[in-house]
């Protein structure tokens, strides 16, 4: 499902002289053979039951401390009452969860995740971020282009340093050939190259549209300064990367520049957790592989305390309540990963005016691994 990225394949591409300068720290990095979708059907087989796709809208309390799921508030209970809710997502979506979860007085039936999951939009300066006691994402654009002409550098991914455009631009096309003898889910036409590029967070801020309904215009305006950009970044002639087919996409909630400060949200009392890369980042999808698995250890010792794993993981986690700090990394433009000494980026000296998302930013899609087909 996953191989090792080889060293030298990627590192840092300098937009002052051009030059790329390769990561050489040693550290194992791991790319998804075919993108990320095989990494996900690796984890779903190994599970005794996944139910997908499937939206889940409304939660409500059931007999016996359990749960009824729902698409949408007074819908059809999907299968039986679960004895746990974990939400493994963050945003608004996720808020408006735990928002449905209410006693039959009304009040909030899983206090302790509502409140942790509140959140808000957009990049802004790091005392901002240090005064937030909520979690604050970012967002990316990302651009996925086909040449039929190669682009030439010998690299696969590059952190790009000095823009205020681009953060990350990758040779999907090399990249998926680290696959052994696995045949490739894509065969793509010989010369063919694929590409993806990252935009910069403040990029993201001042060009926000409705991501689930980008105007035709935004997307070409936003695919010729991408593009723009990458030919500055890699010394390439102006308007010399001619693509034969693009894609853009807004992340509206792409990466959390505040974290919680706990492995996991944890409640016994109600059943109901939380889990993702905000909880302790770095943003990035061993901090939610993490957390994800501190999550799972509680709820197997509430649930199995006898042959839990960790017996008292359950009792840790419920003593801990969130505690909102800038995340280390929050200047990075991509997320960060553990050990990686890359060039962070800076976060905005103030907020902007008028144009741009800001706070009132916040159109939010169903969580960043829908649709995934690019990874950095
Ligand atoms: C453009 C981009 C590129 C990235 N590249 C990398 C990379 O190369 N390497 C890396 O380590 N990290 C990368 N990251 C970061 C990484 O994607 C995240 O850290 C990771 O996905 C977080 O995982 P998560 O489980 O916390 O949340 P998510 O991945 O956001 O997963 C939440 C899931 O919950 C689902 N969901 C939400 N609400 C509901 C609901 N009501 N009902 C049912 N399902 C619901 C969503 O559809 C989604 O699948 C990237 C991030 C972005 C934005």
């Amino acid at each position: 499902d996953i191989t090792r990225w080889p060293e030298g394949a990627v590192g840092v591409l300098s937009v002052a002289d051009s030059q790329f300068s390769p990561l050489s720290d040693g550290l194992p990095r791991y790319i998804g053979v075919d993108g990320f979708t095989a990494l996900c059907e690796g984890l779903a087989a190994q599970c005794t039951r996944v139910v997908r796709p499937q939206w889940v809208g409304a939660m409500s309390p059931a007999a016996n401390t359990r749960w009824n799921l729902s698409k949408s508030v007074g819908g059809r209970p999907l299968g039986d009452p679960y004895d746990f809710v974990l939400i493994a997502h963050n945003g608004k979506c996720a808020a408006r969860l735990a928002g449905t979860a209410k006693t039959s007085d009304g009040n909030s039936a899983a206090s302790k995740v509502l409140q942790s999951l509140q959140c808000g939009f957009g990049v802004r300066p790091l005392e901002q971020l240090q005064r937030q006691r909520k979690l604050i994402l970012s967002s990316i654009w990302v651009l996925m282009f086909v040449t039929e002409t190669p682009l030439g550098p010998q690299w696969e991914g590059a952190h790009v340093s000095g823009s205020p455009t681009i953060s990350w631009a990758s040779n999907v096309s090399a990249k998926r050939r680290h696959r052994g003898n696995a045949p490739p889910a894509v065969s793509e036409p010989p010369g063919q190259e694929c590409w993806v590029v990252h935009s910069t967070p403040q990029f993201a801020r001042d060009n926000k549209v409705p991501q689930e309904n980008i105007p035709e215009a935004k997307a070409a305006e936003v695919t010729a300064e991408l593009l723009s950009a990458l030919e500055s970044a890699m010394g390439l002639a102006p308007g010399s990367v001619k693509p034969v087919y693009t894609r853009v996409q807004l992340w509206g909630a792409a990466n959390p520049l505040t974290v919680a400060g706990v492995p996991a949200v944890f409640d016994s009392s109600t059943r109901t957790g939380a889990c993702g890369d905000w909880c302790e980042g770095p943003p990035c999808v061993e901090a939610a592989a993490r957390s994800a698995l501190a999550a799972s250890d509680a709820i197997e010792a509430l649930l199995l305390p006898n042959s839990a794993r960790d017996s008292d993981a359950a009792r840790r986690l419920d003593a801990l309540r969130v505690r909102w700090s800038a995340a280390s990394t929050a200047s990075s433009p991509l997320g960060a990963f553990p050990g990686m000494d890359v060039p962070l980026g800076q976060l905005p000296s103030e907020e902007p005016k008028g144009r741009g998302g800001g706070r009132r930013g916040g159109a939010v899609g169903r969580g960043r691994g829908r649709g995934r087909s690019v990874e950095g």
